[in-house]
């Protein structure tokens, strides 16, 4: 009896965490390219092109080398795992489907104003900030037919349920990527933000949805380009993911 004990409490220790899920969710992808980039690139003999980059390819890179980084401690799900066309509802029914504690979405920004530059996490909340709602605008884009306008008051509801979780993610992220990134690659912290993105709002989860970086500026786009870059910017978030577990109330192991 005190074997089957002794197994039981060493396989709920050995399995903490798997239990824990978590939905990661490469922005846009298929005919939905996203923000779109021309960069100037040196080929080995010295000559310069250009080539275009765009958010759903970099949202799906980053994703899988998150992924990769917390496979091993918790079940991990994408909303998408090639380059294919995914809607906003099914992005968040799939948080259902997985049964997902946390939802991270991964974006990345774009303006006219080419100098604007540096990484932002937000967490789904009301407010009034008008340059916030710009991002909302193009992020909410992909709305099926009679979605377009989401019940508020069902917004309101989640908002209530997920809120301080969200934030102390957010926080636990984004306290990593400054960290991390923002001195070493000179990247600006634009902070943590309340928005209102419907995915965030549909998946009814914890969550997050993170603006990488600025396709538009020249300098940081050549960052954000390079693979050195996108694994320290993975792990700053994975291990911000883990710290956010970790600081999370853990179930009692059962009494016998
Ligand atoms: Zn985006």
């Amino acid at each position: 009896m005190k074997l089957i004990k002794t197994l039981v409490i060493f396989f709920a220790l050995a399995t903490d965490g798997f239990a824990f899920v978590v939905l990661i969710d490469p922005g846009h992808g298929g005919k939905e390219l996203g923000a779109v980039s021309n960069i100037k690139l040196r080929n080995s003999k010295g000559k310069t092109y250009s080539k275009k980059i765009f958010e759903k390819d970099l949202t799906l890179v980053l994703a899988k080398k998150i992924k990769e980084r917390i496979d091993k401690k918790f079940s991990t799900y994408l909303t998408r795992s090639f380059d294919r066309t995914v809607t906003l509802e099914q992005r968040a029914a799939l948080a259902d489907t997985v049964k997902a504690d946390l939802f991270i979405s991964i974006h990345f920004n774009s303006s006219r104003e080419h100098k604007s530059h540096g990484f932002e996490t937000y967490y789904l909340d009301n407010h009034q900030d008008k340059a916030i709602k710009k991002v909302e605008a193009i992020e909410n884009k992909g709305l099926e037919g009679d979605n377009k306008t989401i019940n508020q008051i069902l917004i309101d509801l989640v908002i209530q349920k997920t809120v301080p979780s969200s934030k102390k993610l957010a926080n636990s992220i984004h306290v990593n990527l400054v960290r991390n990134l923002g001195k070493k690659y000179k990247l600006r912290d634009r902070g943590i933000k309340p928005g209102l993105f419907y995915v965030l709002a549909l998946s009814k989860r914890p969550g997050v949805l993170i603006e990488c970086g600025f396709l538009s500026n020249p300098n940081e786009i050549k960052k954000l380009n390079s693979n050195k870059y996108q694994d320290q910017f993975a792990k700053s978030i994975a291990d911000g993911i883990e710290k956010y577990y970790s600081r999370l109330p853990k179930k009692e192991l059962p009494i016998f």
